[in-house]
């Protein structure tokens, strides 16, 4: 195994011999970003389409930013496999809600072979360095946790002289997240959209129910939607 070093230009021997490449297998582009919904949950469908916007909006900020240091570039990614979209924080500020919301994107990485390697690190490339300026700091042992390039296991690794065991049970955890992120995620902006209108509906059930007056004053019909957003009848649901 090599040792550990803070030139980034070669490869790990964690990298290759012991992780094998978890950082990129799915790589995880990740963005929190505050929306704000006026009005309770009244008119839940344009939230919904907004939503929707604002996450294929960041999903192709990652995809247009994550290119190859060559002339023309290359992308790194397509699609993401799964969307994983989280509230993290509510406020309640009047008739407001202000939602803290975190969007996590599992790309996969044209550039990652079969046996997890990427296959335009200078160490397979014989030193040209084609990655993105953030791959090109991953594992650095400069970096910090939440700084670009950290990694906890090359941390673990320096922090434990090489205690392969230490190493391995930082490899399983990291293992261990991007699976569940994986499997709890969605295959699409819009299902994961709506795994989040239902939080934000529980939320407001819950913990601000005085929203829920605001559509009651506008005195919905019995066969009309729910103002809660339920999709069934205003009889059969608030309004029983
Ligand atoms: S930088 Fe970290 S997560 Fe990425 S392959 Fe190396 S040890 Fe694994
Ligand atoms: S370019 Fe290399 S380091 Fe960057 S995401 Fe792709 S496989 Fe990983």
């Amino acid at each position: 195994m090599n040792n550990l070093s803070t030139d980034t230009s070669s490869y790990s021997g964690i990298c290759t011999d012991l992780c094998k490449g978890k950082c990129c297998d799915p790589w995880w582009g990740i963005i929190s970003y505050i929306v704000k919904k006026d009005n309770g949950l009244l008119h839940l469908q344009s939230f919904r389409e907004e939503l929707i916007k604002g996450i294929r909006e960041r999903e192709q900020r990652i995809i247009d930013r994550y290119i190859t240091t060559e002339n023309p570039p290359r992308h790194l990614f397509k699609s993401p496999e799964r969307y994983n979209v989280s509230i993290e924080n509510i406020k309640v500020i009047g008739n407001s809600l202000h939602i803290n919301l975190r969007a996590m994107f599992a790309f996969r990485c044209q550039f990652l072979s079969e046996d997890k390697m990427c296959t335009i690190h200078p160490a397979i490339t014989g030193g040209n360095d084609l990655r993105p300026e953030h791959c090109a700091y991953l594992g650095s042992l400069d970096a910090r946790p939440d700084e670009r390039g950290y990694c906890r296991i090359i941390h673990t690794a320096a922090a434990s002289s090489g205690d392969i065991s230490k190493i391995k049970a930082a490899i399983e955890m990291e293992q261990g997240v991007s699976e569940r992120f994986y499997n709890e995620g969605c295959k699409s902006a819009e299902m994961a959209v709506d795994a989040v209108l239902e939080k934000l509906k529980e939320y407001v059930r819950e913990n601000a129910p005085q929203l829920l007056s605001i559509e009651t004053q506008k005195n919905p019909g019995r066969n009309d939607p729910c103002y809660c957003g339920s999709g069934r009848k205003f009889k059969k649901c608030h309004g029983m």
